[in-house]
């Protein structure tokens, strides 16, 4: 390693490059190692997709809102940072499924949408008898010789048949993919169902075996009314401060694009958008994918991002007085199946499930647009959007008077889309990376999985990539 060049740059302060920047900076505190790194950032905030805003003594979230507990890395971070004491769970209730006008409550037992109780199944009206009978058939149906990736959709509706799929998985899956069942590649978003059929052949089975070792540590009484999500009491917006506050102010670069970035004999030379130039012997690169192949232009092994596609939602968060909402229904919110005629995809009576997010006396409904197919609404304007929305809120609940206020969050291609076969792709792009690119590692939501854990592991497993490499 040239000692002239120690310089490690991780482009783009999301999520995935706030924890790299993080660890790695631990790591060269501990070890004393000598090597100085650069974050940089093209907006004039930390955080990507995680921005928490606080008014009125409301905490609303643009985007993201919890995050999954039995993924420790977040947890882990929080605590890193010295946040672990501001984590708090949600509030367990009742979700439904909104079929034509109708709310209908999720089954129990339900994991993401694959049946693990027969009572609840049985009794539910989500599904005609046919549909039910058709569902059972998984308890009896052989296992697919066919093991490599494949769409979900069709790997789902084999197994439990069209009704199951339509009214209770794919209403549930798209709220964290947005995306199209018959085009997600399983081994990229659910390997474990992949895996569960080549074990247990029948996937009710198999889920509910899975499903009772992961819960079987949970014995006391009060975890059953603690929820599976976490976030924090200021909003997520709070642990990206704590991140930023942790890093020597030197290392983040904020209002700077990357705007490419060129091999040399020795390490790299990283174009900025202030006319800049800057070395670099190592990079972590934790963009969107859109922005990779721009990034590098003269490597062509970065096509493939260009014809990997994202959605486009927007979320709506509507704050009200209490007693402007009356809520027949006892829950925490519903998710909308393709089968109803409603625009909003999913809404959260965000006041229930986070006590932290409404001060007393408020009610606060957040919503999610922008089914496939749907997602030119994310185009209209802030007005619009919300009226499209109170009308449809309207139509299951009672909503007197207007709004306090609104606030309108539109994510354009921002939910990557994992095609069948992106796994093999990724393999393919990271080996010849390896071999063209060398010391240079790609991590975040683009990639290994879009959840904020999966974003840390990553940014963890680059920072690693890193300094093997810096050390050779
Ligand atoms: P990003 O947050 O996109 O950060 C990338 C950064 O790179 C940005 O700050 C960008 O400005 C910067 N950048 C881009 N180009 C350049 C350049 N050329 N030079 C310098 N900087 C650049 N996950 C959950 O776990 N739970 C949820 O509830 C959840 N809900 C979600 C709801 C919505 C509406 C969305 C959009 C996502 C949600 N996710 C959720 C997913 C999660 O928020 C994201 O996957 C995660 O935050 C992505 O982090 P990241 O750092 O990989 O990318």
């Amino acid at each position: 390693m040239d000692s002239n060049n120690q310089h490690i740059a991780i482009i783009g302060g999301g999520l995935t490059g706030l924890a790299a920047a993080f660890y790695l900076q631990r790591k060269i505190e501990e070890e004393q190692l000598p090597y100085q790194v650069v974050l940089i950032e093209s907006s004039d905030r930390l955080g990507g997709k995680m921005q928490t805003v606080v008014r009125d003594g409301f905490v609303i979230e643009r985007g993201p809102d919890s995050f999954l507990a039995r993924k420790k890395s977040m947890s882990q971070l929080a605590k890193d940072v010295g946040m672990q004491e501001a984590i708090v769970p949600n509030s367990t209730g009742q979700s439904y499924i909104l079929i034509d006008d109708q709310l209908l409550p999720i089954p129990g037992g339900a994991v993401m949408g694959i049946p693990t109780e027969i009572s609840p199944f049985i009794k539910s009206r989500l599904f005609t008898p046919f549909g039910k009978a058709r569902a059972a058939m998984d308890l009896v149906l052989p296992r697919s010789k066919e093991t490599g990736d494949q769409p979900l959709g069709p790997f789902l509706r084999r197994r439990l048949g069209d009704e199951v799929v339509e009214n209770l998985v794919e209403p549930l899956m798209s709220g964290i993919y947005a995306g199209d069942l018959d085009q997600l590649s399983i081994l990229s978003t659910f390997p474990d169902m992949l895996e569960t059929e080549q074990k247990h052949r029948s996937l009710i089975l198999g889920t509910k075996k899975n499903r009772a070792r992961k819960a079987a540590p949970q014995t006391s009484k009060a975890d059953h009314r603690i929820g599976m999500f976490r976030t924090f009491e200021k909003g997520l917006q709070s642990l990206i401060d704590a991140i930023e506050a942790k890093l020597p102010s030197e290392m983040v670069r904020k209002n700077l694009s990357v705007e490419s970035v060129t091999k040399k004999e020795k390490g790299y030379m990283i174009e900025l958008s202030d006319g800049e130039f800057m070395q670099a012997a190592a990079i972590i690169v934790t963009t969107p994918h859109q922005a990779i192949p721009r990034l590098f232009p003269d490597y062509s092994i970065f096509e493939p991002f260009k014809k990997m596609p994202s959605t486009s939602v927007a979320t709506v968060s509507l704050a009200f007085d209490e007693h402007a909402v009356k809520q027949d229904i006892n829950g925490t919110g519903f998710v909308v199946s393709r089968n109803s005629p409603c625009r909003i995809t999913a809404c959260t009576w965000t006041h229930k499930k986070w006590a932290h997010s409404a001060p007393k006396g408020k009610a606060l409904l957040r919503c999610y647009v922008g089914r496939p197919g749907d997602e030119g609404i994310v185009d209209l304007s802030d007005e619009e959007i919300v009226q499209i929305v109170l009308r449809d809120l309207k139509q299951i609940m009672k909503i007197t008077g207007e709004p306090q206020f609104y606030v309108v969050s539109r994510w354009r291609e921002a939910m990557p889309q994992y095609r069948v076969g992106h796994t093999s792709t990724l393999r393919r792009i990271e080996s010849s990376m390896a071999e063209e690119l060398p010391g240079v590692y790609l991590a975040g939501a683009s990639h290994k999985g879009v959840g904020m854990p999966d974003c840390i592991d990553q940014g963890v497993a680059a920072v690693g990539k890193v300094l093997h490499y810096m050390k050779q």
